[in-house]
């Protein structure tokens, strides 16, 4: 394998959410076929990059706050294609576990993680939480007894109702001792509704159909967990660094976010 582009398993010819998540970021890890996929969403919503970007930036934020708090492990569903600031980078004293089921995503983020001790990543479905607990490569980089931070951050809108989202973060939630956490970031349609609906049909032809939700499905699916304040909102109004930043009308992030305990 000359890059890891080659990698055997990869189907260009139909979009991928992580590869168009990469084009809407400025990366170079895309195929044709994502970036004609992408370039529809953007018709639809030209502000996508900028919904991306404010992911990241919850992502990152939610991450520092867990660090100052202690956790020094972190679990990263769908953690997608190497982009600046992985977890890993933004934590340096944590060991991180990345998980991805998109073989592009996973062979860059095997690059990258080459010759680093304290991260890898899991190439496996989020769908199958069994399957990335068990991986010898998560027995060997987290240790059970010690709090974990569990990173959902725009994957479980990838995960159908019908796939039980539920049941599948109370597995995660019941593997991780108490102390652990969870950062989720999820997209809405509520706010944008009849784009979203646009972005559903376009999804719905990729590799990642997507489910979106309100934010009172959101508040149920995160039932257990114990919300830090300001519980589950739009992603640019959880702690912003600059909060005059944030002020005015914040749907078109289009994005809740939320972080909260395993007591
Ligand atoms: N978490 C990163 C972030 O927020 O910057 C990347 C988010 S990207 C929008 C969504 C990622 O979830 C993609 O890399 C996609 O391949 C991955 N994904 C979607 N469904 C998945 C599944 N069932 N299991 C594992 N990964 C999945």
């Amino acid at each position: 394998m000359d890059s890891p582009d080659q990698a055997a398993d990869i189907d260009t010819s139909r979009p991928a959410a992580a590869r168009m998540y990469d084009y809407y970021l400025g990366g170079s890890h895309n195929f044709a076929a994502d970036r004609e996929a992408a370039a529809k969403v953007l018709e639809v919503m030209p502000d996508v990059p900028l919904m991306a970007q404010a992911n990241r930036a919850f992502l990152h934020r939610s991450v520092r706050y867990l660090v100052d708090a202690g956790i020094r492990q972190f679990i990263d569903l769908g953690s997608g294609i190497p982009t600046v600031g992985n977890v890993h980078e933004a934590a340096p004293e944590a060991s991180v576990v990345y998980v991805d089921l998109d073989p592009v995503a996973v062979a860059y983020s095997e690059a990258i993680l080459a010759g680093t001790e304290r991260a890898a990543i899991v190439h496996a479905d989020v769908r199958r939480p069994e399957e990335v607990l068990s991986s010898p490569i998560t027995r060997r980089l987290l240790d059970f007894d010690r709090p974990i931070g569990l990173l959902t951050v725009a994957v479980l809108h990838f995960v159908a109702e019908s796939d039980d989202p539920d049941g599948i973060l109370r597995t995660f939630r019941d593997a991780l001792p108490v102390g652990s956490a969870v950062s989720m970031a999820h997209v809405t349609f509520d706010g944008r509704p009849d784009e979203m609906d646009r972005l559903t049909e376009i999804y719905a032809r990729s590799a990642n159909p997507t489910t979106f939700r309100t934010k009172d499905r959101l508040e149920r699916l995160l039932a257990g967990w114990d919300l830090v304040d300001p519980g589950l909102t739009w992603v640019i109004r959880w702690r912003p660094d600059w909060p005059d930043d944030v002020e005015g009308d914040a749907a078109w992030c289009g994005n809740y976010g939320a972080v909260g305990w395993k007591r």
